[in-house]
């Protein structure tokens, strides 16, 4: 606790306040020469499809190497890049990341996999967003239908010109968006069936609470029809029980992700992963033949 001083005991409060603003000040600073110091690396978790038993896909989570403070999980870091706009160059570095990753592991694969990334509402909401996504596109040589772009629900509810904008450039891209925690705020489901979105990514606190004794299973089963009858995939994260797994399998769940299957983990772990579609086997002249 601060130190008493004598003007008051209002002024007691001002301490531990003024520490955390200090902290934060200091974050931000590091944070903006992190990615020009190379201490962004990105960590990816696989999607397993329930259809194929095949990862579909993985999801690019970016963590900050501090040389000092050591790994700071995005959760610590992403709202103050946030709030000062260094997100938007963060993202960018991610995304590029992201696409040419996903080229490299899927070079002679049988069936390629996509790759998911974040996208926060302040990256979304610049008005260059859908030209660097095409950027990153063109340059890593990923086929946009190969990229689905995660936004919150925060952006779905945003009916500023800007928002709609970027959404309608980045579905004529022919890129993928997916709406990330759902169920953990307030989309209206008439703005869901507006937006050209693919998939709904149900909440992890609601994959959690499937084994509580006030079961969240009515709400998933909900999420579930709706993408259903909205002809959209549902995708299950922070899957970390087999109870949890057999209840999203029996209610028809499209694809899962989570502690259970695998953490997130350096590009290499993934690469090594059973779960990924084949590698295409090469004849002589290096021409891809169909494993059968
Ligand atoms: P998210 O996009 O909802 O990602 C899921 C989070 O749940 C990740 O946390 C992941 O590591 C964690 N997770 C996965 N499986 C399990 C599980 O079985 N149990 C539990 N308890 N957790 C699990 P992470 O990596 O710490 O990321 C936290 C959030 O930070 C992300 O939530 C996302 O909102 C944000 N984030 C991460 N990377 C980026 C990025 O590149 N850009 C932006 N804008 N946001 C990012
Ligand atoms: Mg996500
Ligand atoms: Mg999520
Ligand atoms: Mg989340």
């Amino acid at each position: 606790a601060a130190k008493a001083v004598s003007s008051g005991t209002v002024r007691v409060f001002e301490a531990p306040l003024l520490e955390r603003a200090q902290a934060r000040l200091e974050l931000e600073s590091h944070l903006r020469g992190a990615v020009a110091r190379s201490e962004l690396v990105v960590e990816y978790q696989p999607i397993l499809d329930l259809r194929t038993g095949e990862v579909a896909s993985m999801e690019a989570l970016v963590r900050w190497h501090h040389p000092a403070w050591g790994v700071v999980p995005p959760d610590r870091f992403i709202p103050a890049a946030e709030s000062t706009g260094t997100i938007v160059g963060i993202g960018e570095w991610v995304l590029r990341r992201a696409c040419y990753d996903a080229v490299s592991v899927n070079r002679d694969r049988v069936r390629p996999l996509s790759v998911t990334v974040n996208v926060s509402v302040r990256q979304a909401q610049d008005a260059g967003f859908a030209q660097t996504v095409q950027r990153a596109l063109t340059d890593s040589g990923l086929p946009p239908g190969r990229l689905v772009l995660e936004v919150t629900e925060s952006l779905v509810m945003d009916s500023s010109p800007t928002a709609a904008a970027t959404i309608a450039e980045l579905q004529r891209l022919g890129v993928r968006l997916s709406i990330d925690d759902f169920g953990a705020g307030h989309s209206s489901l008439a703005r869901v069936r507006a937006l050209p979105v693919r998939e709904l990514k149900i909440d992890g606190e609601l994959v959690r609470q499937l084994s509580d004794a006030a079961s969240s299973r009515p709400i998933v089963t909900a999420i579930i029809a709706m993408g259903r009858a909205l002809d959209l995939a549902v995708i299950a994260e922070g899957v970390e029980e087999e109870d949890q797994l057999d209840a999203l399998r029996e209610l028809g769940c499209d694809m899962v992700q989570g502690y259970l299957l695998a953490r997130p983990a350096p590009l290499a772990a993934i690469a090594r992963d059973r779960r990924l579609p084949p590698l295409a086997v090469l004849d002589v002249e290096g021409t891809a033949i169909q494993r059968l």
